[in-house]
């Protein structure tokens, strides 16, 4: 969803604090029992055992990630089809992986899922996975082999570990609720709140987005809640517990870890970057780096004054502006810019739907729409981690810090309605970002099938404020299933990316 207004949030912004970890001590490589882990935080897949090897992809917070080998304290792992390495300091250990070999036959019984599950071929974390099933499903089982529960759904047969089930209760629409303990919530996205449990319930008034609820008691999946002066109840679909009683959310404009990260200094043709000794633009210059110069990011921290921390190639530590530096190899000749704005980050999720966030699709789609411009053009990304939040002005800022020829913002759409779905492409001003949000439109149209829900005019403040020819696309809605199904699946991601890219290169 495209966000209208810049929030500022400056009563929660504190300053965040965090260590280098020390390098990691030689240690043998060895192959270990074969097991699940949980990240416990967002943390960096590498291409090989240490932080300064390439990044191929942030995993999320909470996700599975299975091991079998394990090299020092790195552990070799699988992620959205890539393989890499990843800290074994985020990572806790979950049940070993072991298929238990007989099973149990019982009453067959009716289960709500209580989040989107992988169905399995086989009672194992390991087996292949068959297809997902979306959080709040009905599935029936009679049959289990340890905490495995063999279901079908779609016409597919296999296990979904049952730690994600919960016995239905067989009370008809809820005359009874359950009282449980006071928990706070998070709202994912404005909601409605009802006089009762029911989607047909009288309307009292809608909670916003990443407002903190708290409740004790609810009927089925409608929570009791109060909020201004009304009490009822709101879909549990849209909350997420959070331990935080009021402010949860990150400080804007707070730092995102990408420590460890190599990138490239991004200036006009012959022009460069100076390396200071302190974290401001008075600090004094003690160094040039040169356009393609590589360094490697030590603290990202002073992100929030602008700068980073940096080391360079030939050893020397200093600080530069973050806006001159791309995740991405510019040429060593003159050639065109894009900037691509990976919608929303950090405590803004964007759209949210079955713990599937905006915020994480369009950044995975951008860097592969990066990856296949830096080929011909100079990329820069407005952020490039989950967890970072650029402000529309920062976004509008980097841009035209630039000659930038190109601004695409990338978001997804979403809509209380599960019907409503396709592509829509929004512009603010001239000729140029005309024809860029139509080419955009009909690639997106054309190559990945969308419903063409047209170009439009669009008063957003990331395109008002950036003075380059701009357009923000929106890849189709993450309320609707079929859309959610494209945008979820990597091969998919490709192809919007594929879709994006070409769009940009034949609006050059
Ligand atoms: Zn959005």
């Amino acid at each position: 969803m495209p966000t209208k207004t810049s929030v500022l949030i400056a009563s929660i912004a504190s300053a965040v604090l965090f260590t280098v970890a020390a390098p990691t001590p030689e240690a043998s490589a060895a192959s270990i029992t074969k097991a699940t882990y949980q990240t416990t935080d967002a943390l960096n897949l590498r291409a090989s055992a240490t932080t300064s090897s390439k990044k191929l992809l942030t995993i999320p917070k909470g996700k599975s990630v299975v091991s079998s080998y394990k090299t020092g304290n790195w552990y070799k792992v699988s992620y959205s089809s890539k393989t890499g390495y990843v800290s074994g300091s985020y990572l806790k250990k979950k049940a070993a992986v072991k298929a238990s070999t007989v099973g149990t036959s019982f009453t067959k019984t009716n289960y709500t899922t209580t989040d989107s599950l992988s169905l399995r071929k086989s009672d194992s974390a390991a087996s292949t996975k068959l297809l997902t099933i979306p959080k709040g499903t009905t599935l029936s089982s009679s049959y289990k082999k340890g905490s495995w529960y063999k279901v079908s759904y779609k016409s597919k047969t296999g296990y979904v570990a049952g730690s994600y089930l919960k016995k239905k209760a067989v009370v008809t629409a809820s005359a009874t609720g359950t009282t449980f303990a006071k928990t706070n919530y998070i709202t994912l996205d404005a909601l409605n709140l009802r006089t009762s449990n029911s989607a047909t319930s009288a309307k009292l008034l809608t909670i916003p987005k990443g407002k903190i609820v708290t409740s004790s008691y609810r009927k089925d999946n409608w929570y009791q809640v109060s909020y201004g002066s009304k009490k009822g109840y709101v879909s549990g679909s849209y909350l997420k517990k959070t331990t935080s009683s009021s402010a949860s959310l990150p400080p804007v404009g707070s730092a995102a870890d990408y420590s460890g990260t190599t990138m490239y200094v991004l200036v006009p043709f012959n022009d460069s970057l100076t390396l200071r000794s302190g974290a401001s633009s008075i600090s004094p210059s003690i160094g040039t780096l040169p356009r393609g110069s590589v360094v490697t990011v030590t603290n990202a921290l002073h992100k929030t004054k602008g700068f980073v921390a940096v080391k360079t190639s030939d050893g020397r530590y200093g600080y530069v502006e973050a806006t001159y530096l791309s995740l991405f190899q510019p040429s060593m000749s003159a050639r065109p810019l894009v900037v691509l704005d990976p919608g929303h980050g950090g405590h803004d999720v964007g759209a949210a739907r079955y713990g599937i966030y905006e915020r994480d699709i369009v950044m995975s789609v951008a860097k592969l729409v990066a990856e296949r411009l830096s080929k011909t053009v100079d990329v820069k990304l407005t952020r490039y981690t989950n967890d970072y939040y650029p402000s529309l002005t920062d976004r509008s800022v980097i841009s035209n810090a630039h000659k930038t020829n190109i601004f695409v913002s990338i978001h997804i759409n979403a809509a209380s309605s599960t019907s409503a779905y396709g592509a829509e492409n929004f512009y603010y001003r001239g000729n140029a970002s005309v024809a860029l949000s139509r080419n955009l439109q009909n690639n997106l149209v054309n190559s990945i099938g969308l419903r063409d829900r047209g170009i439009k005019f669009g008063n957003l403040a990331v395109l008002r404020g950036t003075n380059a020819p701009a357009t923000l696309t929106e890849l189709g809605f993450l309320s609707n299933a079929n859309d959610r199904a494209k945008l979820v699946s990597p091969s998919y991601q490709q192809r919007y990316a594929d879709a994006v890219a070409n769009a940009i290169l034949s609006s050059l």
